[in-house]
């Protein structure tokens, strides 16, 4: 069974869901489709409960009522049979009154979850009324019933693997399935996702569930380019890449791919492919545990958003104990740190998710002196960085000697060297990595 995901442009008009009838027919054998909202829904829903919360309901019904208007105009041009119409008209009525509904109350991040999961649940039954019209037999699998999150957000796959195994047998004839991409159900069984772009995480994660033999990762792009393509120009395309390699460059802000799409995948040894829906006779990007190559760079990728944090403290001189102390501050946060380096004397250390920067600044001025440095990127070089190789390391930074480094990290793993900068640099550092090391 093949695992097929495709993201908003690829559903984005009913242009497109009509091609992608005709696409997904060209693959063979039994395969779940896995959809996101269609491009620009999800933002806009996003726009809705926030401006609710924000206290201007008044705002918020009128964004939801021009959204229902592109709607109504999407399935107008979409469907030819007047039944297939009346069903989705219906489907509109029921989704957005729901909607409506909820911004009259009292608002909260509960509601804004049942808004944000509306998207991947119209695109989904929307397509599915048009397979219908066009004769297709096919299922719906309500993501809701089957994908879950724990306590602490993790997607629990022995739930996914029971509750999809028990869907899809009870379907036995049938070959072709849809389901929602980014939502789930969380540990208290209320409405949630997987986070912006969460899309690709469902798939991978139903293809370890089902151990597909492939999934397929459909977008506007001929898979992972060599740089970030929305700012360095003469970017290409990578054949092969390894899970470890993947999962770096996605993880360190290859936006093609969610950041944490790629374990599910890995842990269950089904293979990744990024294809074009715009371009489907293009090769793509195939990720499995065979992509390594020897003595070859692969790829750059930039996070934004990064603080640095720097500790210094001469109790650390020759102290054991002093990081395990440090680094407990960060999980009494549930704060994940990206990148660390250390001297004898000082630690710095990198993070993203700032909810609790204060706090955790707080704590760790207890083991000496604490700075923080807002508005950094990692820069992340990935590709064959082994112990037994020499040179590459020296022309990455041969690449951004021009630039002010706040870090860098090397042999953490041999397949990366991340360095830290100031994010007004980030662009710069792109480009002339692209021009010296591709
Ligand atoms: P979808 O809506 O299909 O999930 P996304 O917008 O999330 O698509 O991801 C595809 C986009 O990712 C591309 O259009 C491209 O601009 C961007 N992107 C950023 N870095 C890369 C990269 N290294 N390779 C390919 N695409 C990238
Ligand atoms: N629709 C969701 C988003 O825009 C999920 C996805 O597209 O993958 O974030
Ligand atoms: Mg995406």
């Amino acid at each position: 069974m093949k695992v097929l995901k495709f993201g908003g442009t690829s559903v984005g008009s009913p242009e497109r869901m009509k091609g992608l009838e005709e696409l997904i027919g060209t693959v063979n054998g039994r395969k779940i489709i896995v959809l996101s909202a269609v491009a620009g829904t999800t933002n806009t829903l996003v726009d809705i409960a926030q401006n609710c919360l924000r206290g201007d309901s008044l705002k918020a019904i009128r964004i939801c009522n021009d959204l229902k208007e592109q709607y109504d105009q999407f399935v107008a041009d979409l469907y030819t049979k007047p039944e297939s119409l009346k069903l989705a008209n219906e489907l509109l009525n029921d989704r957005f009154s729901l909607i409506q509904k909820l911004l009259e109350g009292s608002f909260s991040p509960e509601q804004e979850k049942i808004i944000l999961a509306q998207g991947e649940i119209l695109s989904t039954t929307l397509f599915f009324y048009y397979l219908k019209e066009q004769g297709e037999q096919v299922a719906i699998l309500p993501a809701l019933e089957f994908m879950k999150t724990d306590q602490e957000g993790e997607p629990i796959i022995s739930f996914i693997e029971e509750k999809l195994g028990n869907l899809l047998d009870a379907h036995k004839d049938i070959d072709l399935f849809i389901t929602q991409g980014y939502i789930c159900q969380d540990y208290q069984r209320k409405v949630s996702n997987l986070r912006r772009g969460g899309s690709d995480y469902s798939a991978s994660l139903i293809g370890a569930a089902i151990k597909a033999e492939e999934v397929q990762i459909w977008t506007d792009i001929d898979g992972m380019h060599n740089n970030d393509p929305r700012v360095v120009s003469n970017t290409r395309p990578i054949a092969h890449l390894s899970f470890n390699e993947a999962a770096e460059l996605a993880y360190f802000g290859a936006k093609i791919l969610h950041p944490q799409s790629v374990f599910p995948a890995q842990k269950y040894n089904v293979p990744v492919r990024l294809l074009n829906t715009m371009n489907p006779q293009a090769p793509g990007t195939l990720i499995s545990k065979e992509g390594r190559e020897k003595g070859v760079i692969k790829a750059v990728a930039a996070k934004d958003g990064i603080s640095a944090i720097h500790i210094h403290s001469s109790r650390m001189l020759m102290a054991y104990g002093f990081l395990r102390k440090i680094f407990e501050v960060f999980e009494k946060y549930k704060t994940p740190i990206d990148m660390i380096t250390t001297s004898e004397v000082a630690v710095s250390l990198s993070i993203d998710e700032v909810t609790f920067l204060d706090k955790i600044v707080e704590e760790l001025q207890q083991f000496g002196a604490v700075d923080v440095d807002q508005d950094q990127t990692i820069v992340c070089v990935v590709g064959d960085f082994g112990a037994n190789t020499h040179g590459y390391a020296a022309r990455v930074l041969d690449s951004v000697k021009h630039l002010p480094l706040r870090m860098i990290s090397y042999g953490g793993s041999d397949y990366n060297v991340s360095i830290l900068l100031d994010t007004e640099h980030k662009v710069e550092a792109l480009r002339s990595l692209h021009n010296r090391l591709f």
